[in-house]
């Protein structure tokens, strides 16, 4: 199996393993990763996810055009592009409709650091960007600005995206958020809610990086 082979073997199986979790419903939520500098591989547009098949990845090159696969790329082909381009870092992209993430997303406010492993993972707050229109260039603009130098952002009345070395890793952020948003709004239930300090996080995301686990998480 060659490189691009095995990337879309893996975002099949990334976008079926999303899907059973319950990120993913019906056709909403996409996500992409890059296996090489001028290539990425992305989800087609509007198939159910249940339905997903190795053949129905998409490969595009750097500058937008289709290199293999014929179904259209998903609508937010601009968005991810605009990241992979802003951020060398970043080798996958999970954008995710997912619901407790999508009711922050909706009140337009920011989900803090509620859980020791948001603070590991995600290492922080996480941003809403200004809202526009699902698969526009103001999207793409806004998210840009919004996710900074972090890992994930919000997308105002619409969802989470989450970034990482690899699909995994992306895929574990919107795992851990989904359920850090969930908890607080579930603690709104019993009448407090306390969220960990900018030093507590710093304090938990570095004992993850270099202490926890059998070798440390460093990327
Ligand atoms: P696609 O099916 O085109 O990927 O669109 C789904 C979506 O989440 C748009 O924001
Ligand atoms: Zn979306």
């Amino acid at each position: 199996m060659n490189t691009l082979e095995r990337a879309k073997r893996e975002l099949v199986n990334t976008a079926y393993a999303a899907y059973q979790k319950g990120l993913f419903y019906e056709t909403w939520g996409n996500m992409s990763c890059k296996p090489t500098e001028n290539s990425i591989v992305i989800t087609p547009s509007g198939i159910p996810y249940a339905k997903l098949r190795f053949f129905d990845m998409v490969v595009i090159e750097s500058s937008g055009k289709t290199l293999q696969g014929r179904l259209k790329p998903s609508t937010e082909l601009p968005l991810h592009l605009a990241i992979y381009e802003k951020r060398k870092d970043i080798r996958a992209i999970v954008h995710t409709h997912s619901i407790y993430a999508a009711a922050f997303a909706v009140s337009r406010k920011g989900i803090p650091v509620a859980l020791e492993e948001q603070a590991q993972i995600v290492g922080g707050v996480v941003e809403v960007a200004a809202y526009a229109p699902p698969g526009s260039p103001e999207l793409a603009a806004n998210a840009l600005e919004a996710l900074g130098d972090n890992s994930a952002v919000l997308l105002a009345n619409h969802g989470l995206i989450c970034t990482g070395p690899d699909l995994a890793a992306a895929l574990q952020r919107c795992i851990v958020i989904e359920r850090n948003a969930r908890v607080i709004l579930c603690s709104k239930l019993l009448g407090q809610t306390f969220t960990l300090s900018p030093e507590e996080v710093t304090n938990l995301r570095s004992d993850f990086l270099f202490l926890y686990g059998q070798q440390g998480h460093a990327e």
